[in-house]
């Protein structure tokens, strides 16, 4: 075979940045930024480089596997979904269709397959108890957007090319390239912003990577960042600062935010917090004056007991400083399929809702259609009707990634079955009866469902497979569809192309009515996700309308460009954007200001003297990038980074062991002395603990790491969004030989 270069949009992390893959043979020759992609011009980053390892890792599953006398075993497709349909559809006729979990995890948000066809498994499947990785970091943000502005994902993003001034609180974009922000090289534009004469200011527990290129920087206390932005949002009403501009006509509940936020006193919240009134204040001075300025908050935000106040007070002060909607401010992308916020009728729609139905143990309000993850162990644990007896995996790895990994995985062992999909046989689905193989990333087309509805700018972008699938493994979205027909009762060999016509009808249908037919044969004889894609594009904000639009998008338009097509620079959306049921910016939504007296009671506890927090290294995702050489080698990335004073007090020594105590357990850690973290604060990344028996992850197994969440507290949730609190958990740290 000749050698050739493929376009692949890289799909390891949020930034989505577009790659230039050579190949010769059926080898990655080699991985490299693409020059000449619209939205991401070049940047990359280890990660995608490692994108030739993910394919060639022995240890990436491409055999179904099926347990027989207690051991996973190579099985044909047949037998897999044989079994599957065996074991699943009693269960159901047994105990209820709440009987059957399923969880998806962050790595379907870069897979249109998975993203597309998940949410018909759920609804296959008819059961209330759906979990996902959003309970991990995100939901407190999805739903403050949805309380605000109608709906999960409409989520407004630093206009970064644009702004003078930007705020950011609980995240490091240097290490991550944005989340819920979709931003390549924010390195590279932080530059630009300050070259400008702009400024960048960081608040967080950690002196992180890009606070380091900050103008300034502030250490806060873990959980405490509800205190500051309500303490800046009540310095902007006390200093008559609220300037709401263009957006007063659209804007509800302006006067009942004063009143509520009335106690949150910079002097009230200073020591709570670790920073001064005077610089509280000032920086709401600065935002208030800055003539193009954002603010934006992230997963140290959002990991907290107070994760959906603190998201919502992120955009009040967006929106009372006047940025909010404004270029250089905080703005929403359009994108060009997909997004909720550009279907329906423009400037109003039915709100969200929550709390639908509750978890049957420790009644946690349903968001999004999903419960807490960390409710999960309990729903296996506890007998009963409704109790979870069998479960199915998406890209999901819970054991290490959500609190209370341990008990997880013991209650794991507990279900009468288990289904995942995944490419690896990893800390989770080491406890399924089958498992199923996905295809590498380089084996699949791919279009960014979710991001460019987060994404510094308007684009449309598609990449093909690089290689062909191994010959008789069906796409993730087959296998999706064929768990569905099983579900449904139809049986392992039901015809999927036919479901998959029938639910594509039933889209059509939506946009189209009597035009039905017509519409279905102008989408040809594409299946799947490009079927789907082609029908979001053309009947999107940009698309060609089926030929009503001439010269509007569509998906051979896309398939034709590699690189993508630019949309443009974010432009203003206020009112059309909004899809609340007044069609206001909802300022005060009830839910939110119900819950300040809760911020209140706690803004005088006592500080536990240790806290832990999560960090985001560039070669690391979650836990699912340790077994890439690429990213593998080199200083050991999993080490407990600990303040010189904290180890002092605690007798631990400078790469020494130790043992970290939390929640009632403990985990081995190796000790990195650093005087960028807040004394009091101890900082271990999330996504490790290779160590377990039965995973097939050889190389991350050499250097295991500690499993962060076996030491949080698995009922420690914010209560509105059912996000884990992950930030500010009390720890005790002691050397190793004294445990
Ligand atoms: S920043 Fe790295 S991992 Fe993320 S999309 Fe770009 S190349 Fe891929």
């Amino acid at each position: 075979m000749s050698a050739a270069s493929h376009y692949r949009i890289c799909p390891l992390c949020e930034a989505c940045c577009g790659l230039q893959v050579q190949t010769e043979g059926g080898k990655v020759t080699a991985i490299r930024g693409a020059e000449d992609d619209v939205f991401s011009a070049g940047y990359i980053c280890p990660k995608g480089v490692a994108l030739k390892d993910l394919h060639e890792d022995p240890d990436r599953l491409r055999t179904p596997l099926v347990r027989r006398d207690g051991k996973l075993r190579p099985a044909s497709w047949d037998e897999a979904f044989e079994e599957i349909a065996r074991r699943l559809p009693a269960i159901q006729q047994a105990h209820g269709r709440d009987a059957v979990a399923v969880t998806v995890g962050n790595p379907s948000a870069h897979k249109m397959s998975l993203l597309l066809y998940f949410g018909r498994l759920a609804k296959a499947l008819g059961t209330k108890n759906v979990f996902s990785a959003s309970t991990l970091d995100q939901m407190p943000k999805q739903l403050s957007a949805g309380l605000m502005f109608g709906h999960w994902l409409s989520i407004p993003v630093p206009d970064i090319e644009r702004t003078q001034w930007l705020l950011v609180i609980g995240a490091n974009p240097i290490a991550s390239n944005g989340s819920l922000w979709t931003v390549p090289d924010f390195r590279g534009k932080s530059k630009a912003l300050r070259a400008r004469g702009g400024r960048l200011v960081v608040i967080d527990p950690r002196r992180t990577e890009t606070a380091a290129v900050a103008d300034e920087h502030h250490f806060i206390r873990p959980g405490s960042d509800v205190f500051l932005l309500a303490a800046m949002v009540h310095t902007l009403f006390e200093e008559g600062l609220v300037r709401t501009g263009r957006l007063t006509p659209h804007l509800s509940g302006l006067d009942a935010l004063r009143p509520a936020l009335a106690a949150f006193t910079p002097e009230a919240v200073a020591a709570r917090c670790g920073i001064e009134a005077a610089a509280i204040r000032r920086l709401a001075r600065e935002l208030a004056g800055a003539e193009r300025a954002a603010v934006y908050g992230r997963i140290g935000t959002c990991t907290q007991a107070f994760g959906t106040l603190s998201s919502w007070l992120v955009d009040v002060l967006n929106v009372l400083t006047g940025h909010l909607d404004e270029p250089g401010g905080a703005m929403f992308p359009k994108a060009a399929a997909f997004a909720a916020n550009t279907m329906g009728v423009p400037g109003r729609g039915r709100g969200i809702t929550t709390g639908r139905h509750a978890s049957r143990v420790s009644g946690a309000p349903e968001v999004f259609g999903e419960l807490p993850i960390t409710c999960l162990a309990e729903e296996i644990e506890t007998p009963g009707p409704g109790q979870v007896r069998a479960l199915i995996t998406v890209a999901s790895n819970p054991v290490l990634s959500a609190p209370g990994g341990p008990r997880l995985a013991q209650a794991l062992e507990q279900l009468d079955f288990m289904v995942s999909l995944d490419i690896y046989l990893n800390e989770t689905t080491r406890h399924a009866d089958v498992v199923l193989p996905g295809l590498s990333p380089l084996e699949d087309s791919h279009y960014d469902v979710a991001f460019p509805q987060l994404s510094f700018r308007n684009h449309a972008r598609y990449s093909g497979p690089v290689f062909e699938p191994p010959a008789g493994q069906p796409p993730e979205w087959q296998t999706l569809l064929r768990l569905c027909a099983i579900a449904q009762g139809l049986g392992a060999m039901a015809d999927v192309l036919a479901l998959d016509d029938q639910l594509v009808e039933a889209e059509v249908r939506k946009v189209a009515g009597d035009n039905t037919p017509l519409v279905m044969r102008a989408l040809g004889s594409r299946k799947g996700p490009d079927r789907l894609l082609d029908l979001a594009l053309r009947s999107g904000p940009y698309g060609d309308g089926f030929g009503l639009k001439p010269g509007g998008l569509n998906l051979d338009q896309v398939m034709a460009t590699p690189g993508g097509i630019d949309l443009g620079e974010l432009a203003p959306r206020i009112p059309e954007v909004l899809r609340t049921a007044g069609g206001h910016i909802e300022l005060a939504p009830p839910l939110l200001l119900a819950d300040l007296p809760r911020a209140l009671a706690e803004l005088n506890a006592a500080a536990a003297p240790l806290v832990v927090i999560g960090r985001r290294d560039v070669r690391s995702n979650n836990s699912w990038m340790h077994n890439l050489p690429l990213l593998a080698k080199g200083p050991f990335r999993g080490a407990l980074l600990v303040h010189p004073a904290d180890a002092a007090r605690c007798g631990v020594q400078d790469g020494g062991a130790a043992r970290l105590l939390g929640a009632g357990q403990s985990v081995a850690v190796q000790v990195e002395f650093s005087d960028a973290l807040m004394p009091g604060v101890v900082c271990l990344p999330h996504g490790w603990g290779h160590d377990l028996p039965g995973a097939q992850l050889a190389l991350a197994a050499e250097r295991p790491g500690a499993n962060l969440n076996a030491v949080l507290d698995i009922g420690a949730r914010d209560p509105l969004s059912g996000n884990a609190v992950l930030s500010g958990g009390a720890v005790t740290l002691m050397p190793a030989r004294t445990s």
